[in-house]
């Protein structure tokens, strides 16, 4: 399969692109679909499937890092050239050191290794068409390429319900993979604001708690500062309360991680909590689950705390990828 992109004659880009915690472009070498990106919470470098090149998401989260001021000049997916860049970064990856593919100067020891495939980028990966055609295509590349790498899904959780995201969701889970499933509220209102969508808040909560019965979740979490308030504690209290509900409704958990703005968000006004305000919202998810690993993911940690592994508690949440 040959790769359709500009390259110097070996095929990698004479100065491979330097990675930040802060910075996550969706572009790589002149590529259109799969990228590479400095993971906090996947611990090392996430290749990303971005299966949204139109920008187009069923959510408008207030904090998306994703610029939708101009359009995309890419409006659908090649499946050819996706499978031609993914081959080409997998061939790689596989066989020459890491430094290869992606410039390390600053990058933390502990973080200098591929962590994961991870469906994330412009928009809601599920709500690709054959986005659980695209799990089977991915999961025999990894497995030809490097067939140890682990599969993670970064999702707004909102089409769970679908027979055809389902069938997608069961094939992630048979190849062990992932699923990151967003919970960034715990009433209506707050949920509105942040996600700025139509959906109801009904329909991801109950399509997080039908999934968590199937197989155990990771749930993210992202609060923010709004001007210069954070979430009031009531809403807090909810969402832990929602966490506390699903796993009292029979479903499992296997960790949250309550994360904050890393990256500079369209709107000026929203910023991230600082360390210790992140800490005190994950402290009130592991007073509501207690044995489930919560994990904070502040917005610009010490480079030495975030090669220790960052602040776990309980039994420490898996080391695969995300975004
Ligand atoms: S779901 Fe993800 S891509 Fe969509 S608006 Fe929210 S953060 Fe952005």
């Amino acid at each position: 399969m040959t790769l359709v992109t500009d390259r110097s004659c070996d095929g990698l880009d004479p100065q491979p692109q330097a990675m930040r915690f802060d910075v996550h472009p969706r572009s790589y070498q002149g590529n259109h679909y799969v990228y590479a990106v400095l993971s906090r919470r996947a611990r090392g470098v996430s290749i990303g499937i971005n299966l949204n090149p139109d920008k187009i998401c069923n959510f408008r989260c207030i904090y998306c890092q994703v610029d939708r001021r101009s359009a995309s000049g890419i409006r659908r997916v090649d499946d050819d050239r996706l499978l031609a860049e993914l081959t080409d970064i997998l061939h790689t990856a596989a066989h020459e050191p890491l430094g290869r593919l992606v410039a390390l100067e600053g990058v933390p020891a502990a973080y200098q290794r591929l962590a994961d495939v991870a469906f994330s980028g412009d928009g809601e990966p599920t709500s690709h068409p054959q986005w659980h055609t695209w799990v089977k295509r991915i999961g025999e590349l990894i497995d030809r390429e490097c067939p140890s790498l682990a599969m993670t899904l970064i999702t707004n959780a909102s089409l769970f319900h679908r027979p055809r995201v389902r069938e997608g969701l069961d094939r992630l889970a048979a190849r062990g993979g992932q699923v990151w499933a967003k919970l960034d509220a715990g009433s209506e209102e707050h949920y509105r604001q942040v996600a700025g969508s139509s959906i109801p808040f009904e329909r991801i909560l109950d399509n997080i708690q039908e999934e968590a019965f199937r197989r155990p979740l990771v749930i993210q979490s992202l609060f923010y500062r709004l001007g210069n308030e954070g979430p009031p504690r009531t809403e807090i209290d909810a969402w832990a309360q929602r966490l506390a509900d699903i796993v009292a409704g029979g479903g499992s958990l296997s960790g949250v991680q309550v994360t904050t703005v890393a990256r500079k968000p369209p709107r000026a006004d929203v910023t991230a909590i600082p360390e210790d305000g992140l800490e005190e919202i994950a402290q009130a998810a592991r007073e509501h689950l207690p044995g489930i690993p919560v994990e904070t993911f502040p917005a610009r940690p010490g480079l030495a705390e975030e090669s220790k592994g960052g602040r776990a508690s309980g039994a420490g949440v898996s080391g695969t990828a995300g975004d």
